[in-house]
């Protein structure tokens, strides 16, 4: 599937000097998806789309694959017929369920794994390209909360490459170029604060979904708009930044930092701090973690250049973790080890839900995380999770679990 040279400057055709990348995109209709094809259309010298995957979304499926022409495509059962229907005449392989979502990260035909599907979902598959030498370039945060020790096992023994797509992981990978592993003190993770910075519990208490969905700088799906504004978010990430960069949770601050412009810090052993900043924009971290160490040419007119001076001013904050209890869960879980992480992931996506489906409030959601994190811990969760079989098995059991003290209402 090559594509037509493109017109250079001097008008010669731009030969690139490797093969375009060839791209499996798990959660090729998500907001991550749907920017990463953005990436794709923009460089067709450098990428091309050999996988597409999508859960429900099946009509946005189908015109992605018309343009972008994968080899194969999967989607969620359900949609299979009517997928199957609109792509067969075109000559794109269309196959249905979670085994096929697993296969393609096996592909020899696909060099790059983009992980961007929801949630628990992107563990299994991830660790198929893992070990199927592939690079993944990881957007799904949860895979390395749920199986960060699974995952940093199978990227040793099998030498894999995982690069982050998720903006404050991006910033400290940016900054770690070129600096030994043993001279890093401190990973600093900024965030935004979410859309309910500065709030009351009390006001906290009756905030509807709606009004949680909209996130004042980053435009995201809605399960992690919802962690954004729980700062559940920030608690992800630091345990993914503590598995993807091989650091103590105790070694990872967490600053807020309104404006979004400084994406992370890290500090080294000299006291010396570097950051990364840009505008809040998912295809700059996009790119750099599927073309890194190089860095793709983009004008102005595609990616917006920073202005200091138009800004003004940039403020940091400590988290409020009184009111937003999920930070000091997570924070707690990440140094617990073992299946805490995962005890926490799974009791927080069934919360969320929840909560998008107006069953339980926004301070509810820490109180049943918080819950399921003490019984867990009680019945000895921290030991759990040593292969992939129980590890599952403990997502189940946490998630059948706190539906239960939803529908009970014992929260
Ligand atoms: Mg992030």
């Amino acid at each position: 599937m090559m594509t037509e040279p493109k017109s250079g400057t001097a008008g010669r055709p731009v030969q690139a000097e490797n093969p375009p990348q060839r791209l499996a995109i798990l959660g090729a209709t998500g907001s991550i998806g749907t920017q990463t094809l953005e990436v794709v259309r923009r460089h067709p010298d450098r990428f091309v789309a050999e996988v597409l995957t999508a859960g429900t979304q099946t009509d946005r499926l189908i015109e992605q694959a018309l343009e972008f022409r994968p080899n194969t495509v999967v989607v969620g059962d359900a949609g299979y017929e009517k997928v199957r229907e609109a792509l067969w005449p075109a000559g794109i392989k269309v196959f249905a369920g979670e085994a096929a979502l697993n296969e393609v990260c096996a592909f020899d035909t696909v060099d790059t794994v983009v992980t961007a599907v929801m949630g628990s979902m992107g563990l299994r598959p991830t660790l198929t390209a893992v070990e199927n030498r592939k690079k993944i370039a990881l957007a799904n945060k949860e895979t390395l909360v749920m199986g960060g020790d699974l995952v940093r096992a199978a990227v040793a023994r099998h030498g894999a490459v995982i690069t982050p797509i998720d903006s404050e992981h991006s910033a400290i990978f940016q900054c770690l170029q070129g600096e030994p592993a043993d001279t890093v003190e401190k990973l600093i993770l900024t965030g935004s604060g979410g859309p309910f910075r500065g709030r009351s519990r009390e006001a906290l208490q009756c905030v509807r979904p709606a009004e949680a969905l909209k996130h004042p700088t980053w435009n995201m799906g809605r399960k992690i708009s919802i962690d954004s504004a729980t700062l559940m978010n920030k608690g992800l990430e630091l345990i993914e930044a503590a598995h993807l960069f091989g650091m103590r949770p105790e070694d990872i601050e967490v600053v807020i930092h309104p404006q979004s412009i400084v994406h992370s810090l890290v500090r080294f052993r000299d006291g010396g701090v570097k950051a990364q900043l840009g505008l809040p924009d998912m295809k700059g971290p996009i790119m750099y973690a599927l073309s890194s160490p190089d860095r793709l040419p983009e004008s102005a007119a595609q990616t917006p250049r920073l202005s200091l001076p138009q800004i003004g001013s940039l403020t940091f904050e400590e988290p409020d973790r009184g009111n937003f209890p999920c930070l000091a869960l997570a924070e707690a879980a990440a140094k617990a080890g073992g299946g805490m992480p995962c005890v926490l992931n799974a009791a927080n996506e069934v919360a969320v839900a929840a909560y998008l489906n107006e069953e339980i409030g926004f301070m509810d959601i820490p109180a049943l995380i918080e819950a399921q994190l003490d019984a867990a811990g009680g019945a000895g969760a921290v030991r759990r999770g040593r292969d992939l079989d129980d590890l599952l098995a403990l997502d189940g059991e946490v998630r059948s679990a706190t539906r239960r003290a939803i529908e009970n209402k014992t929260i």
